[in-house]
């Protein structure tokens, strides 16, 4: 039997049975396992741990499940496969008012559960982050107005002469929307990660030469190939994403990568798994670290 609560429904306040909602969408942790070698996936909160499923939690009503998951097919399908594909990615995209909806929903989702973990925000930025949460909710239920910002990873790598040794990093991993927040004016980013992309937001409070290179995610057609450029501050971010991927690739335990290496060996399929990690690799020796 499904489990069931009544409770509010966090986006549209009915008192409800309220359904279990991926934090992200199920096709992304679908597409990782069917680009992978082995049916599972790790979390860097627990890399030992294989999961079978991404984390997922009582947030919506049935009905208001249903809008996202339809928004959700929209997405995967007319957008997200088009560039996390091994064989042939899309030049150009057009981007709808649901995929933009989709996106601050996954943003919305994150936020909510990310809310309550253990943190060091001020009261200050605690303050901001459940406005932008109401606002968040707001924009779902009627229209988007916040500028949504993305960064693809298309064609030949290096991508916008970021480092190889990243590319597994920027193809493969998921990383539920944070917040970040900064001083001076007191402003705040988000950033959402999903395999191939990133999607990020600013507050207020930005100055242009910060904020400079975004390519935004608006409604109508957009050229993949001819994005090259990234605010600084993405940069930066991307950068310490990679300091935490080499952080959980450390405490693998050696019966992990035991483990891993022997399911690699049994299976001789060429995965997208497998290019993303050769690619990383450049031209170094094969290693038997895998996110699987
Ligand atoms: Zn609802």
């Amino acid at each position: 039997m499904m489990d069931t609560k009544l409770e509010t429904c966090s986006l549209c306040n009915k008192t409800s049975i309220l359904m279990e909602s991926h934090l992200i969408p199920r096709f992304v942790y679908e597409w990782i396992k069917n680009t992978s070698k082995t049916p599972y996936i790790r979390s860097s909160e627990n890399i030992n741990q294989r999961l079978q499923d991404g984390p997922k939690f009582y947030l919506l009503c049935e009905e208001c499940e249903q809008f996202l998951s339809k928004l959700e097919d929209e997405f995967a399908k007319n957008f997200f496969k088009k560039i996390a594909n091994y064989r042939n990615q899309s030049t150009t995209l057009t981007v709808t008012e649901n995929m933009k909806t989709l996106i601050l929903s996954v943003f919305w989702r994150c936020l909510i559960i990310y809310k309550d973990n253990e943190n060091d925000r001020t009261n200050e930025d605690t303050e901001k982050l459940l406005l932008l949460i109401e606002d968040l909710k707001r924009q779902i239920n009627t229209k988007c107005d916040s500028k949504i910002y993305f960064l693809p990873f298309y064609g030949k790598e290096p991508y916008y002469d970021i480092p190889q040794e990243y590319i597994y990093l920027l193809e493969r991993c998921i990383q539920p929307a944070d917040a970040r927040f900064l001083d001076e004016p007191h402003r705040w980013y988000v950033v959402l990660k999903l395999p191939f992309m990133y999607f990020y937001i600013f507050s207020d409070g930005f100055s242009d030469a910060e904020i400079s290179g975004g390519t935004e995610f608006t409604i109508g057609n957009i050229e993949i190939d001819k994005i090259n450029t990234l605010p600084q501050i993405l940069r930066a971010y991307i950068d310490n994403d990679y300091r935490e991927f080499l952080k959980s690739k450390k405490d693998m335990s050696p019966t992990n990568i035991e483990k891993i290496s022997r399911d690699m060996m049994k299976s001789n399929s060429n995965t997208g798994s497998d290019k993303s990690l050769y690619r990383s690799l450049g031209n170094k020796k094969r290693c038997i670290f895998i996110d699987i």
